[in-house]
């Protein structure tokens, strides 16, 4: 039978009591996470989001409320009044912050009951139901107590941010949802006007242009927790709408931003009680590159970097490597510590892995009580042992060689210096490493549609020293695209980004050519930007700023390699919303008053 609250209140939740609490009456209220049934006794283990306390009720004390308990199931909600007692000694419970004590129950109240439940909820971490299921009925997986944990790390993390940017001096301004495309790289989600026949909104992708005008409009210093929409192929840290620490302000300079940035995570990282090092050390997008193949460097894990191999293999007959050379590529290896010891089937997996990134081959050289090596007969004894000198490699190690493009090697190798630290368990836990890289290129190459994109976005400054080289790029000199510098800078930490942003640029004739040099004439770029254009040409302050990641950052703090354990409702892989069943139908009435018709092909 349910039972009416009526006017009975909590004295305490259910992670609150202690043996300072004993010969104390109190009343919990929460769920029943597990019930035991012992005959004349049973015991209930009661959850909220603060904990779980044992609960305890004696048929001789009281037979009422043992009655009751014996038609409790998982998750009714309850009410129960008695008395906190202490356990036996041998009944206490240490993984518990309740487990010194329980409560002996003189009246209990089923205040709803619940069916049985789709999945199980105290599963462990690595055998818990498919996620499909536990996202379909989201409310029940959120009852989880890690769930809960993060969402409440996340609540504090915002807090903290409000309140550092608040002490810095910034405005929290909140722009739009409903504007007109930004381009950031990736699709927009639109929104259909109805007074507007024909027309569309755009979700912003982020406040980019909004922050800008904000700069314009003389406000010096914003920041916002922005909610960014993008309709992009989903990866594991990629949701179609999160949010960011959204940031600019006006005669800005790089080291004001790292700045600002470093003493903002010091604090946020100072809540799972991290000591973040400032200042971040900086290192330019070519030496990352160069050094870890990869633009998101973990810097947790030691050494193996990458190794150029190109040098000694020159004059090289052997016709793979002669031909990567001879095409402008680079031979580059990284060693293993201690990895003479890997076996013929882990090499053949790093192999198939390497291949994932691109790469032809994988050749391996180990210093074993014998030299062996996948190149010896192509190669020879004398410069397989000079490739393991040169890449610094000790007896015992191993080295690994990846041969090709500049960018296929980064990756593979990049890929595998991460992918052999995770297998060997050489990434220490709570370490936190970041860095600054800057210098990135101004314009990535996209091959499949031969032209240049921004590889930040298109509001980002060139740097001064390379001004000239992009006015020649955008008259003619096309092939000086690729070595244009822009004041792009992003923060990484454990090879997580988490923030990115840069100086923008600020004169309307710099603007233009930025965006002649992305293909766009003069009447597309009136017809997109016109506003932002002119807005440009009244005055104008030099500004920058940058975008912080909420759940990429959090998922360092955690730490979870999933985005959905970060937020309370996310999408599925394939941006689906499975507990309201989002994206869905409309009715006609719907469609006919937006002016829309459904063809589908
Ligand atoms: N708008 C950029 C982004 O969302 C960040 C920035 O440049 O501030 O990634």
């Amino acid at each position: 039978m349910i039972e009416n609250l009526n006017n009975r209140e909590r004295t305490h939740s259910c992670g609150a009591l202690r043996t300072e609490h004993v010969g104390q009456r109190v009343t919990l209220m929460g769920w029943c996470a597990r019930r035991r049934d012992f005959g004349p006794l049973t015991f209930i283990d009661l959850r909220d989001r603060d904990g779980i306390t044992q609960i305890v009720i004696n048929q001789e004390k009281a037979a009422a409320a043992s009655t009751k308990a014996k038609e409790i199931r998982g998750e009714y909600v309850l009410a129960a009044m008695g008395e906190v007692v202490l356990r036996d000694e041998s009944a206490r419970n240490p993984k518990l912050s309740t487990g010194d004590i329980e409560v002996q129950v003189s009246e209990i109240f089923i205040l709803n009951d619940a069916r049985t439940l789709p999945f199980q909820l105290d599963a462990a971490e690595d055998a818990l139901a498919a996620e499909d299921l536990r996202l379909k009925y989201r409310y029940l997986d959120l009852r989880r107590p890690q769930l809960q944990a993060n969402l409440r790390l996340r609540h504090r993390m915002l807090l903290e941010i409000n309140q550092y940017m608040d002490e810095q001096g910034f405005t929290q301004i909140e722009t739009p949802n409903l504007i007109k495309s930004t381009p950031e790289g990736a699709r927009d989600y639109i929104v259909p006007s109805r007074v507007q026949p024909g027309k569309f909104f755009a979700l912003p992708q982020s406040p980019q242009i909004f922050k800008q005008i904000c700069m314009i409009a003389g406000l010096d210093k914003y920041y916002q927790i922005a909610r960014c929409f993008r309709d992009e192929d989903l990866r594991a840290d990629r949701q179609p709408e999160f949010s960011q620490l959204d940031v600019e302000l006006s005669f800005a300079t790089p080291d004001q931003i790292y700045q600002l940035v470093e003493g903002l995570f010091a604090r946020i990282f100072g809540l799972v009680g991290a000591d973040l090092q400032t200042p971040f050390p900086r290192l330019s997008f070519a030496e990352v590159m160069r050094r870890f193949g990869s633009d998101k460097p973990d810097l947790r894990i030691d050494g193996m970097e990458l190794q150029d191999l190109s040098e000694r293999l020159a004059e090289t007959t052997f016709a793979p490597y002669a031909a990567a050379l001879e095409r402008g590529g680079r031979i580059k290896g990284i060693v293993v510590t201690g990895g003479a010891s890997m076996s013929r089937k882990a090499l053949d997996e790093l192999q198939e892995f390497a291949k994932r990134y691109g790469a032809s081959a994988l050749a391996w050289i180990k210093l074993g009580d014998e030299l062996s090596s996948s190149l010896l007969k192509a190669l020879g004894n004398d410069t397989v042992v000079d490739l393991a000198g040169i890449a610094g490699a000790q007896k015992g190690d191993a080295v690994l060689i990846v041969a090709g493009k500049s960018d296929v090697v980064a990756a593979s190798l990049g890929a595998l210096r991460n992918e052999i630290a995770h297998r060997e368990n050489l990434i220490p836990e709570n370490v936190f490493k970041p860095l600054w890289e800057t210098e990135f290129p101004m314009f990535e190459y996209h091959a499949d549609d031969d032209r240049y994109y921004s590889m930040h976005h298109p509001f980002t400054s060139p740097l001064d020293e390379d001004v000239a080289l992009f006015e020649r790029a955008v008259n003619g000199e096309k092939e000086l695209f690729g070595q244009i510098r822009a004041k792009a800078y992003d923060a990484v930490i454990n090879g997580v980004e988490v923030a990115g942003g840069s100086i923008r640029i600020h004169r309307r004739d710099v603007q233009s050519l930025v965006f002649k040099a992305l293909g766009m004439t003069e009447e597309m770029a009136r017809a997109r930007f016109g506003f932002f254009l002119e807005a440009l040409s009244y005055g104008t302050p030099p500004h920058g700023g940058i975008a912080s990641g909420i759940e990429r950052t959090l998922m360092v703090l955690v730490p979870t390699e999933n985005i959905r354990d970060v937020m309370a409702f996310p999408k599925t892989a394939s941006a689906q919303d499975l507990m309201i069943d989002a994206p869905g139908e409309v009715d006609a009435k719907q469609l006919e008053d937006l002016h829309l018709r459904v063809q589908l092909d």
